[in-house]
């Protein structure tokens, strides 16, 4: 059985910038496609294209932070591949709606015979509690497999395979656990993102979804770092990673 103890994040978009040379602004500094769609955006509403501050993209952007201006950020979209997460994770990660789009695995056309399953931060390391764990997930993946077996001979008048194998399948994973494993792409904006990150690296915030924010920052940061210059990462008293944020939500 497959077991993943931490997220897989992979970025597989990003945006394109393409500057318009009869609107060229003075750049202060190089900066990711991303920062420059935004900066245009915003140098668009005052026709500052010729920067008459002086500012590099940082000090703009920060700007735009510290205004609340954070429509700009809209136009920059980030789309991540988020695999090794659990169904819980994914549940309490649809919530965060503006700006979002998803799609994930679906459990009524996959089979889940041999799913994966994400061990809960809070039990990694404690010999005791994971090998109960793994019991109960075993003993759930089992059941599994047996309703879907059954359920494939109940449904045999049913003349189309796919129909069939569905009817089975979105019965049977009734009896799977949370804690198996998803895999969901999900595109945002950088204000969205900001917002998401903000409320999932809270300390209140449930150990894995706060895991899986320290991973989208981290991810995010190398790909576009101004946007995210005033996320602030430290380790909390629970010993976990937590985050916080200078401008809030924007
Ligand atoms: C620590 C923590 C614990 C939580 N516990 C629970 C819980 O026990 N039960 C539960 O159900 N949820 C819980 N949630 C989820 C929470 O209630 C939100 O659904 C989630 O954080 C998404 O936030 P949001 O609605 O602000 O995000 P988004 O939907 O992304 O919205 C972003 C912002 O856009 C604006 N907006 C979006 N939609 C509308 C709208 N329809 N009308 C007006 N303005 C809108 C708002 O300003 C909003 O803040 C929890 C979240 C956290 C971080």
């Amino acid at each position: 059985m497959r077991l993943f103890r931490e997220p897989l994040v992979t970025v597989i978009a990003r945006p394109q910038f393409v500057e318009p040379e009869h609107l060229a602004v003075q750049w202060r500094e190089p900066g990711s496609d991303g920062e420059r769609l935004a900066e245009f955006a915003g140098r668009l509403c005052y026709m500052s294209q010729r920067n008459p501050a002086n500012r590099t993209t940082a000090e703009y952007l920060t700007n735009i932070l510290k205004q609340g201006h954070g429509s700009v950020f809209e136009h920059a979209v980030y789309v991540l591949l988020i695999e090794g997460v659990s169904r819980s994770l994914t549940h309490e990660l649809v919530r965060h709606r503006a700006g979002f789009g998803y799609s994930q695995l679906s459990q009524r056309y996959v089979d889940e015979s041999d799913a994966a399953f994400v061990v809960p931060p809070a039990i990694q390391g404690d010999e005791v509690a994971e090998a109960a764990w793994l019991a109960q997930v075993e003993s759930a993946q089992t059941s599994y497999v047996a309703a879907v077996d059954h359920l494939m001979t109940r449904y045999a008048w049913v003349e189309d395979k796919i129909h069939r194998r569905k009817l089975a399948r979105e019965a049977a994973r009734s009896v799977l656990p949370n804690g198996t494993e998803t895999k969901i792409v999900v595109s945002g904006n950088i204000r969205a993102w900001r917002t998401m990150l903000e409320l999932r690296l809270g300390e209140g915030a449930e150990r894995e979804i706060r895991r899986l924010a320290v991973t989208v920052l981290e991810t995010l940061r190398r790909e576009t770092p101004r946007f995210f210059a005033d996320f602030e990462l430290y380790t909390a008293e629970d010993g976990e990673q937590a985050g916080r944020v200078s401008y809030h939500k924007i």
